[in-house]
């Protein structure tokens, strides 16, 4: 899978996607991340890739032209995002979503944003990290290349880590431990030193269900409430959606 990322920043894109899980995926060739420099195009001898905004107003625009220039001479592969405050909200099922795909590319703006007739004739969306504005689009840009690279077949190294964990069937992840089994008069749950798997699982699922429920009752709501056996399933380890939330889930074992 090849994901291109342009930006004025690429040493900071760069030496992230060479650490740790993403540079260890791009070594073995599953992973195929180009960081592009826009200021390479540039033809000045400033190597200008902003300039002020028409009509008046604070700070610089990243201007059209070098983004022109860099798509034509590196083709990235479409889509082309860029990204911005105003795209569609990333999230769990939008990184499944890309990691599937043959590929994408990544445009980071900078400055005050960038200049509009990029977003009008160029790129093929918008994506969003979340409701707040950032300085600039690499950090967005790193956020979607993690979460999106890890979910590409082969590169984590336990395949089945990704469907449990969080949003995968539209639930949080049920509490994990590890040793000691006691700790500062801490015990883990007697049922995860059972053995009994069937039972473990049992038991995930429902803090699974209690903490998703207490937590995010956005997405309690979007996945419908407790589906048929469920409250069953609750009442197997003494839990009920009612009481005191957040807290209740994680001390009941
Ligand atoms: N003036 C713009 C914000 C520009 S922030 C506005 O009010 O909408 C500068 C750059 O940071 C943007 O061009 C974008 O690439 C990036 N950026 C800022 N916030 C972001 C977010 N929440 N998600 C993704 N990219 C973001």
């Amino acid at each position: 899978m090849r994901i291109d990322v342009l930006t004025i920043f690429p040493d900071l894109v760069e030496q992230f996607a060479a650490a740790s899980l993403l540079g260890k995926a791009r070594r073995s060739g599953l992973l195929d991340v180009r960081v592009h420099d826009l200021r390479s195009v540039a033809t000045d001898p400033h190597r200008s890739v902003d300039d002020t905004p028409f009509g008046g107003g604070a700070g610089m625009v990243l201007m059209a032209e070098p983004i022109f220039a860099t798509v034509e001479a590196v083709e990235p592969p479409r889509p082309l995002f860029a990204l911005g405050p105003g795209g569609r909200r990333f999230d769990q099922a939008l990184a499944r979503e890309l990691a599937s795909s043959g590929g994408f590319s990544l445009l980071c703006g900078r400055y005050e944003g960038i200049d509009h007739r990029v977003h009008s004739e160029l790129v093929d969306g918008e994506l969003s990290i979340g409701d707040y504005v950032l300085a600039g689009g690499e950090v967005a840009a790193m956020v979607i290349l993690e979460a999106v690279g890890r979910l590409v077949p082969g590169v984590m190294g336990n395949a089945t880590s990704a469907e449990d964990e969080s949003f995968s069937d539209g639930l949080l992840e049920y509490p994990q431990y590890t040793r000691p089994a006691t700790l500062r008069g801490l015990s883990v749950p007697e049922v995860l030193l059972s053995g009994d798997h069937g039972r473990i699982a049992r038991w995930r699922r429902a803090q699974s269900l209690v903490r998703t429920a207490s937590r995010r009752p956005d997405l309690w709501a979007a996945r419908g409430g407790l589906l048929a056996g469920e409250e069953r399933l609750l009442a197997e380890f003494g839990l009920t959606l009612e009481g005191p939330p957040a807290r209740s889930a994680d001390d009941v074992g």
